[in-house]
């Protein structure tokens, strides 16, 4: 006889799951309970979900399964920011970092593919292209894991890949982080990073209420198309027009994520073409100097260049944060996600082939 495959029920969005259950004939509430044993509970067994009837546990364990994540390597920073490596089951891989904050608090970077096919030329994730979309259980199974060990208040899908590159899986993962029987995380909590697929924000906005941050980076296309190719298809004043569209709660704002690169993106100038280009925007700035590495030429700004570019915004009343990258001694940090173990693998690989 032919076996169906298993159903992962972390696969499932809250609706997803209702559907099932009620496709198995029981009642709809029965997906609370379950939502309530595979997230604040962590129940990875169906035999230990003592509030259903045996019975029906073995149903569900004849139709279903329950993935879940333990770390293959973990490291910390000097800073106390952590980095997990989890290993996926087709053997591909993918990091996740915890980044302590004010009070104790903690903010999860998630990642939401293998790889990048966005190609910034800064990023040390893009330069290996895209390998695969993670699903959603494989982004839920993340903050899973994770909090099975360290309380985490807040949520950035800003570790590996372009999450609206992935927007069906990335919606349902934020569907089951929502879920109140689940984590019940609020919108407020989480944050999706995107370099600028402006099709996909606007859709992003009619599905479902998240922050928003954009990965700017530049002020003309010309330096934004050089550094981030997504630009040739979406240039600044379509993704600007996407920002002032994007539906906000009141006193949300959006983030712009501005990386300083010596010599490239790092002037007066460019702070002046910054402010213009806000205009209207409900928007808080992100100033991150470039994180050097060895996949890139480009070298961070000088100390002078990051104070004039703040100042210049703060002057006229933008939010200018100035974001210190984290967890740099375990290249933890923006943009150098993957990069150690993909140099250890093509260093392996460049052995073996000379052997
Ligand atoms: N793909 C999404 C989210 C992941 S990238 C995006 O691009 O927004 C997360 C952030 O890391 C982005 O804001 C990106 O601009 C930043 N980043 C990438 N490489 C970096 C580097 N070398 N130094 C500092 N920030 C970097
Ligand atoms: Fe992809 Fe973001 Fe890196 Fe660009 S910055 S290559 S979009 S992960």
């Amino acid at each position: 006889m032919l076996q169906t495959p298993l159903v992962d029920l972390k696969n499932l969005s809250p609706a997803e799951l209702e559907a099932f259950l009620t496709g198995m004939g029981k009642e709809r509430f029965r997906a609370g309970q379950l939502l309530r044993w595979l997230y604040p509970r962590g129940v990875t067994d169906f035999a230990a979900m003592t509030d259903l009837a045996k019975g029906f546990r073995a149903e569900l364990a004849e139709r279903a399964a329950i993935s879940f994540f333990t770390p293959a390597a973990e490291e910390v920073s000097s800073d106390g920011t952590r980095k997990f490596l989890f290993r996926l089951q087709d053997g591909q891989s993918v990091e996740t970092v915890l980044i302590p904050m004010d009070e104790g608090r903690a903010t999860l970077c998630v990642s939401t593919q293998v790889g990048c096919a966005m190609q910034c030329a800064f990023c040390l994730t893009g330069t290996f292209g895209l390998t695969r979309n993670l699903t959603a259980a494989e982004i839920v199974n993340q903050v899973c894991a994770v909090r099975t060990g360290f309380p985490v208040d807040n949520i950035v899908l800003m570790g590996m890949g372009e999450p609206l590159h992935n927007l069906d899986n990335v919606v349902r993962a934020l569907e089951i982080l929502y879920s109140e029987s689940g984590f019940d995380y609020s919108s407020r909590k989480i944050t999706l990073s995107t370099s600028g697929l402006v099709p996909e924000m606007l859709e992003l906005g009619r599905r479902i209420r998240v922050n928003l941050a954009v990965s700017l980076n530049a002020t003309t296309d010309a330096v934004r198309n050089e550094l981030m190719p997504v630009n040739r298809r979406y240039p600044l004043n379509d993704l600007m027009r996407a920002c002032r569209e994007y539906p906000l709660l009141p006193r949300q704002r959006i983030t712009f994520e501005y990386i300083l690169i010596r010599g490239v993106n790092d002037s007066l100038d460019d702070a002046r073409r910054l402010v213009k280009l806000l205009h209207g925007v409900k928007a808080k700035v992100n100033l991150i100097p470039f994180n050097e590495h060895a996949g890139s030429a480009f070298r961070s700004p000088e100390e002078a260049a990051i104070e004039t570019f703040q100042r210049h915004l703060l002057d006229r009343n933008i939010v200018a944060i100035r974001r210190a990258s984290k967890g740099q001694d375990i290249s933890a940090a923006c943009g150098q996600l993957k990069g150690r173990l993909e140099e250890r693998r093509l260093l392996t690989e460049s052995t073996s082939h000379s052997s």
